[in-house]
């Protein structure tokens, strides 16, 4: 299908629109561990670990909408953040933003250095801490902007050229923004990857990865361990994903409208005493995320005056979900000290402001007055 299509559409169409095979309006889903050798050949599909229709299918769509020669789909996240940093070797170095998500903060900081792998996690807001921290076993720099859950950003052109110039590979985590809002790819970016768990799959209903690159040899290598380690998304996760999204875009701007009311509500009251989030005006970095992306989305984070504050929230609020994790349909509240940055030590949550009074809100597309009323009612 043409790339030209407009964002709608691609979501909905995706690479592939129905099933090749029958005409069916969607993608079946494909139980099959292996594929018959007709006369002795394989065919498009030979095994479901090196590949399968229903996985194709959101493989295909992820290339699509963010610009990429192919797509990888994984069981998590997680996974699909692995199966980028496989590309490293022992002996290499990492450079990557000092306040990550917990789980990659994790990942980096034992995973890898057991690896041989040594990782510096670095204010990279700070373009020339960045360009200092390269060295010669510098092998690739890892992004994530926003970031999460203060929301500093990162210049991803500034940081791609820098890293070209060095000869160094750039991967970025898009997670909070989405192919609809932001497209680093297009920006230079190596390696785009994917938490789908969050607004792509959109219904709280599936853990699931995304990985694209425009580079047909990184593209190889990447698949090669996607087959080699089996960490492929399942055919019915793969069913349920194409489908979320299908309606990112209405999920997304409608959630993004909603924390447009939210935080500008929550900027005036008494207990809270900061508001983080890209789209506010005199924001930190405001400016240049507003230029790499569409829109500033649909999480933000808060900061309360008083610490007993947040277990009153926490016991009042009734619409929000409380739990690690966003992008959902239905608002979700974290409380990212105990929970979606439990992973990370103390002394660096302290250090990086991430405080025990800080709430995360990924907001939902229930009605934006529902939401005050709860919110305001656990405030009071
Ligand atoms: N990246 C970001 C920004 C996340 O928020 C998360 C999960 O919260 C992940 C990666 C990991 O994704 P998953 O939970 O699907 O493994």
């Amino acid at each position: 299908m043409t790339k030209k299509l407009r964002s709608a559409t691609r979501l909905v169409h995706q690479g592939i629109d129905r099933d090749p095979a029958t005409g069916a309006a969607t993608v079946p889903v494909y139980l099959a561990s292996t594929y018959h050798h007709n006369e002795g050949r394989p065919g498009q599909y030979d095994y479901a670990r090196s590949g399968n229709p229903s996985r194709q299918q959101v493989e295909d769509a992820i290339a699509l909408l963010e610009g990429g020669v192919r797509g990888f789909a994984y069981s998590s996240g997680m996974a699909a953040i692995g199966g980028a940093l496989a590309l490293l070797q022992s002996g290499d170095h990492l450079i990557a933003p000092d306040d990550l998500y917990g789980g990659s903060h994790r990942y980096l900081s034992t995973v890898l250095p057991q690896q041989g792998i040594e990782v510096d996690m670095i204010d990279m807001t700070d373009l020339d801490r960045l360009e200092a921290t390269i060295r010669p076993e510098t092998r690739a720099i890892f992004l994530e902007t926003p970031s999460n859950p203060l929301f500093k950003i990162i210049d991803i052109a500034a940081v791609a050229s820098l890293a070209r110039e060095r000869g160094l590979l750039t991967m970025i985590d898009n997670t909070f923004m989405t192919p609809l809002l932001q497209r680093p790819l297009d920006l230079g970016i190596d390696i785009v990857i994917h938490s789908a768990t969050k607004f792509l799959g959109g219904h709280s209903d599936l853990l699931a990865g995304l990985v694209t690159t425009a580079d047909e040899e990184i593209a190889d290598r990447i698949y090669a361990f996607q087959n080699t380690f089996g960490c492929g998304l399942a055919p019915f996760d793969s069913f349920l994903l194409s489908r979320g999204i299908k309606t990112l875009k209405v999920r997304l701007e409608a959630a993004q409208a909603g924390t447009g009311i939210l935080v500008e509500r929550l900027l005036e009251h008494p207990a809270v005493s900061r508001v983080y989030y890209p789209g506010l005006a005199g924001f930190p970095g405001r400016d240049l995320h507003l230029r790499q992306a569409q829109g500033a989305g649909a999480v933000f984070s808060f900061d309360l005056k008083e610490r007993k504050s947040v277990r009153k929230l926490l016991e009042t609020v009734r619409l929000p979900i409380i739990a690690p994790s966003l992008g959902g349909v239905e608002t979700i509240l974290t409380h990212c000290w105990s929970m979606s940055h439990a992973a990370v030590p103390v002394a660096d949550k302290e250090r990086l402001g991430i405080r025990e009074t800080l709430v995360r809100i990924s907001t939902g597309i229930e009605d934006p007055e529902d939401l005050w009323e709860d919110l305001e009612a656990g405030l009071s």
